[in-house]
């Protein structure tokens, strides 16, 4: 057994990210500046967008998204209760609402045909988010949209270089949210990118600072004006060049990070995928997949314990594991403002009892991807049925 315990998702940070903070630590230039603006850059071309505008968070974006598209009080907006939490808080903080609904069996992204049944006169727009960095159904979801008059936003947050169909995911919604938080793909430790239209992406630009016109991020600089309006009363959501400094770094790395995240995904599927206790990610053949996670589903009839004992089991191991998602649906606050119960998207709740992701990340050594292999088949076979 493992002696040192393997933590679920550290960062990659390296030895070129930590000078490139360094040499804007040391610079006369701290927060939003050329680094954000070179990241911005770098990154649009990456996804293939018109515009990026870098954030604090992918939060923040998806809150601006839905400002800039004009949903707002009264409006409904279809998502899944299979996410993290921000991806509704955000409709609730635009004073829309929420409508949930249920999720694909296999992939476990948002249903299209569920989606089309949701709509109502009141609904503004759909919120896909690519859970664990499969792509939802885009072509169905786009045309969905399109024949209803309503707009799309992405939740990337977990999709960084995925692509559906040959489109690359921030390329194909009105607006896309990506995350840099720190157990993301690529991480500035906190922080977002929003792709979209060039237009879109210059009005939630002034929205992110203040409101302020203009560059106003440079009205301190020599280049730059003293004088700026305010033409909305905007938000505090710009990302510091510190964090660009990262994000500058860590792009380099991408693609050896990804072909390390689909090495260790292959081999977690292909030792998994023979044994009756487990159900294994899909993969649809016209996606690529960004292997954010990889969330292993325990089949339970074939156990004597559930989900949070085969947890605490890998914990005694040294294996450390996380549960995507507690549906949005059972959280306190969804659960009673809109008076849910556990069964209403039955799809979420029976697959939310046998989630388990498991450790993912480019740092992870053969021996490490080897033991929680061990550790997971261990407790498997301690506690299968017939035992
Ligand atoms: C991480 C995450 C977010 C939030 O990202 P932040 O950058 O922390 O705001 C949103 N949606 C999903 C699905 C996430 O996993």
């Amino acid at each position: 057994m493992r002696k040192a315990y393997l933590p679920f998702s550290p960062p990659s940070i390296f030895r070129e990210e930590i000078d490139e903070v360094i040499d804007t630590l040391s610079s006369d230039w701290i927060t939003t500046g050329p680094k954000t603006k070179r990241f911005e850059t770098e990154f649009r071309r990456l996804i293939g967008a018109e515009a990026a505008l870098a954030l604090n968070s992918c939060t923040a974006g998806l809150h601006l998204a839905l400002v800039v598209l004009g949903v707002g009080n009264g409006d409904e907006v279809i998502t899944t209760p299979m996410t993290f939490c921000a991806t509704a808080n955000v409709i609730e903080h635009v004073g829309a609402c929420p409508l949930f609904v249920d999720v694909e069996p296999d992939t476990l992204n948002i249903s299209p045909a569920l989606i089309e049944q949701a709509i109502t006169s009141k609904t503004r727009a759909i919120l896909p988010v690519h859970y664990t960095g499969h792509p939802c159904e885009m072509d169905t979801i786009m045309e969905i949209a399109g024949r209803h008059d309503l707009v799309v936003i992405e939740d990337a947050a977990h999709a960084l270089t995925a692509s559906f169909n040959g489109k690359r995911v921030g390329n194909i919604a009105d607006l896309t949210a990506f995350s840099f938080y720190a157990t993301k793909n690529l991480t500035t430790a906190e922080g977002g990118m929003l792709t979209g239209s060039r237009k879109l992406i210059e009005k939630a630009k002034a929205l992110s600072l203040h409101g302020m016109n203009r560059d106003a991020w440079r009205r301190y600089d020599k280049g730059g004006s003293w004088y700026y309006e305010v033409d909305a009363p905007g938000y505090k959501y710009n990302m510091t060049d510190i964090q660009a400094s990262l994000g500058l770094q860590q792009l380099k790395r991408l693609d050896r990070f990804q072909e390390r995240r689909r090495e260790i995904s292959a081999k977690y599927n292909e030792a998994f995928a023979q044994y009756p206790y487990f159900e294994i990610p899909v993969l649809r053949p016209y996606v690529k997949h960004a292997w954010h996670l990889y969330a292993l589903r325990l089949n339970l009839e074939t156990l004597k314990i559930d989900r949070d004992r085969f947890i605490e089991e890998l914990t005694e191991r040294n294996i450390g594991t996380s549960v995507h998602f507690i549906p949005l649906h059972l959280h306190p606050y969804y659960r009673e403002k809109y008076g849910f119960k556990p069964t209403d998207y039955p799809v979420a709740y029976a697959n939310f009892l046998r989630l388990i992701s498991l450790p993912l990340y480019p740092r992870m050594s053969d021996q490490d991807v080897a033991d929680v292999i061990e550790a997971v088949l261990d407790v498997a076979e301690m506690y299968r049925i017939g035992q």
